[in-house]
């Protein structure tokens, strides 16, 4: 069993209701339990082109399956809640991303697959979240707690609460 923490995005449509779904469905794999949900979040669009701000949010969860099969699932529920992939524009409006941030203390560098999360370092609406249910976890890479990130982060006032746990 790895412990694992997923980042959950929205910025199209029901945002709250995309990010509950995705948990639930998350939960529902036989290979996933959801242990934590943090609040959610709101934060600017960040290197995106769009208006629409973003809700966030993390959760952690306990898994039997390899990091590959573990994004295969995530993969599966966000085209469930009607994501759409464009090929040639990054970072388009979704009505849900799920990114795997961290998988116990593993560190991955495939074609399809980095972990820890390559911008998770960089990324307050990543770890704002994250610093509520696990702020003791040691970043594999920069061996640093998800609370020493943070207090190295340049923009930490960009994420603001939004509402309360998933
Ligand atoms: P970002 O990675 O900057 O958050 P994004 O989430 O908008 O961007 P997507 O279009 O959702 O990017 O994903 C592009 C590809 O990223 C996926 O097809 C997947 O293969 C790859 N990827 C690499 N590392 C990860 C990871 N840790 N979690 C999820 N996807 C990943
Ligand atoms: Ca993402
Ligand atoms: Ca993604």
């Amino acid at each position: 069993m790895a412990i694992v923490y997923l980042s959950l995005g929205s910025n199209l449509g029901d945002r709250l209701g995309y990010l509950q779904q995705a948990t639930s469905l998350l939960n529902a794999v036989p290979e996933i339990n959801v242990v934590s949900t943090s609040s959610f979040y709101e934060t600017e669009p960040w290197q995106m082109e769009s208006e629409n701000w973003v809700v966030n949010a993390v959760i952690q969860a306990v898994t039997s399956l390899s990091p590959e099969k573990l994004l295969d699932e995530c993969q599966r529920i966000e085209t469930l809640l009607g994501r759409k992939r464009e090929p040639q524009t990054k970072y388009s409006d979704r009505t849900i991303d799920i990114d795997i941030i961290f998988y116990d203390n593993m560190v991955l560098n495939t074609e399809r697959l980095t972990i820890p999360h390559k911008l998770f370092h960089k990324r307050a609406f990543m770890m704002v979240p994250m610093l509520e249910i696990a702020q003791d976890f040691v970043h594999p890479l920069f061996k640093k707690t998800i609370m020493e990130l943070y207090e190295e982060l340049d923009n930490p006032e960009m994420v603001l609460l939004y509402g309360t746990r998933v």
